[in-house]
């Protein structure tokens, strides 16, 4: 923890701080740490051999569907450490590191440098030190009916200033950037939607750089945690807070070796998907998606069944939309990996059409479990008392009325509790927010995927029934 305090520019709450100081950081990364961990607890699902070295399996790039399945139980290990929870372990961004090292090459070179060799050594170095990188595409949403060039500010996105045979000297922001605080490095690109057009050509740029280098400027977002209660009053707000930041760039210096598009509107708006980063981030994004959902089920139909209400037909008909929609959610998954194909440079990639119909669909499915746990837990989640009530005058007398035949007083009082968090609480609707649009727009994904659609099949009974 005490690493992260190399001079990274961090500010909290109007202070510029020590990233090690804030409790809420400290446990987070813990909690993110078990990516790590479970290399040494579990290395037979979380490292492989390449070259008589051990590596994060993560890093592996998947030959076989089984690459692919293995690589699917170790996101789904990490998620369940987190209850899902942390949308930004490691693994996310180090299987993108895998294939872009092999497919960099067609980010093609300038008078300086050589972008894809760049890229390259760049995700081999990622790979060898198992550093954890954080990225931020997404620019800001200063007025969306505007060119980023159209807006003056310069802060429409990260745009280049100056370019010498060193590097280039960048300045600009980027609208949020999940785990930045407690991450080592930083990956600067744009997003594969909402693309760049002719005259944003300095903005046309991806890098790397590390979190401490001057004129970075990461300013955090509120905190979500609630000092002065325990983990029982918020068992998941006093745990962890995957902490979003507004990433500001002030003159900062990127030596070319760590620029991979520059000055380069048309590869600035290939990047992610030709590099192959967003097929396979987003099986592992996926997984764990699923991995949350799943969690959510469960304390759906527990909260039923321990306020009494699973013994009725109506509530049953609830919990089981939920637990079908988790099959469909599951089998599809199963599915991207079952329809993955070889890529050009022998890749096996899952199918692309899968895994966004899980993306587009999840977080509606996600909601409706939160839902059903909120109106089951009603207006019992909102009259549970403070836990340091147990311990106080009233203790015996609510132990003796908040137990039931189905849950001791406590017990019932921390999963209503678990209930609130997740579902009302600023921590549960910045999940929700998180599963709706951490992906990319749902509006943009759907459109997407009805024009890949391979629907030969149904338009074939079509012309057959039309034809005359
Ligand atoms: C919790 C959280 C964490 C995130 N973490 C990261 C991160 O680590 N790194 C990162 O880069 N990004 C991150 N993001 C940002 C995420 O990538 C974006 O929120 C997402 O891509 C949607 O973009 P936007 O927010 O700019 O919304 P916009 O694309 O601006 O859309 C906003 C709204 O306007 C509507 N809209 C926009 N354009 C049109 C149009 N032409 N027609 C009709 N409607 C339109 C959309 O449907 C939407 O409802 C995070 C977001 C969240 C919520």
């Amino acid at each position: 923890m005490e690493q992260l305090d190399d001079g990274r520019e961090v500010y909290l709450n109007g202070q510029r701080i020590k990233v090690s100081e804030v409790p809420i950081f400290r446990k987070t990364l813990a909690l993110n740490n078990q990516y790590y961990a479970l290399q040494r607890t579990h290395p037979q699902v979380h490292t492989y051999q390449e070259n008589g070295r051990t590596y994060d399996i993560a890093f592996k790039v998947p030959r076989t569907i089984n690459d692919l399945r293995q690589k699917h139980q170790a996101y789904q290990e990490i998620a369940q450490s987190n209850n899902g929870m942390l949308g930004r372990t490691p693994d996310f961004l180090n299987t993108g590191m895998a294939v872009l090292a092999e497919r960099s090459a067609f980010l093609g070179h300038n008078q300086y440098t050589d972008f894809g060799e760049n890229a390259k050594h760049y995700a081999e170095w990622i790979k060898e030190n198992d550093v954890f990188i954080s990225h931020a595409l997404q620019n800001p949403q200063l007025d969306r009916q505007k060119a980023i060039n159209g807006i003056p500010s310069g802060y429409a996105g990260v745009h280049v200033l100056e370019r010498t045979a060193d590097g280039i000297v960048v300045s600009g922001a980027k609208m949020v950037n999940t785990m930045a605080p407690i991450a080592d490095d930083l990956l600067v690109f744009n997003p594969p939607e909402l693309l760049l057009e002719k005259g944003d050509t300095s903005y046309a740029v991806a890098f790397a750089t590390p979190l401490n280098n001057p004129g970075v400027k990461v300013i955090c977002r509120k905190l979500l945690d609630h000092p002065g209660y325990t983990e029982d009053d918020y068992p998941l707000s006093n745990a962890l807070d995957e902490i979003d930041a507004y990433i500001v760039f002030d003159h900062a210096f990127i030596p070319w070796n760590k620029v991979f598009v520059e000055n380069d509107v048309e590869m600035s708006n290939r990047f992610f998907i030709e590099s192959g980063m967003f097929i396979h981030t987003s099986h592992q994004d996926e997984v764990r998606g699923i991995t949350k959902l799943e969690f959510a089920t469960s304390l759906a139909i527990r909260t039923a069944h321990v306020l009494g209400l699973d013994g009725f037909l109506g509530v049953q008909e609830k919990l089981g939309r939920l637990t079908a929609n988790l099959e469909l959610i599951k089998g599809t998954i199963t599915r991207s990996e079952e329809e993955g194909h070889l890529d050009e440079f022998g890749i096996y990639t899952p199918s692309q059409q899968a895994l966004l119909a899980v993306r587009s669909t999840l977080p509606e499915f996600y909601e409706t479990a939160l839902k059903a746990a909120q109106h089951f837990a009603a207006g019992s989640m909102v009259g549970v008392p403070g836990f340091a009530e147990f311990k106080g005058e009233n203790g015996p007398l609510l132990e003796q009325a908040l137990t039931t035949d189905r849950a001791e007083a406590q017990d019932r009082s921390k999963l209503l509790n678990l209930v609130f968090d997740l579902t009302t609480a600023g921590f549960g609707q910045r999940q929700l927010m998180y599963e709706y649009y951490h992906g990319g727009d749902p509006m943009r994904i759907r459109s997407m995927h009805y024009h890949d659609e391979n629907l030969s099949a149904g338009n074939a009974m079509l012309d057959n029934l039309l034809k005359r």
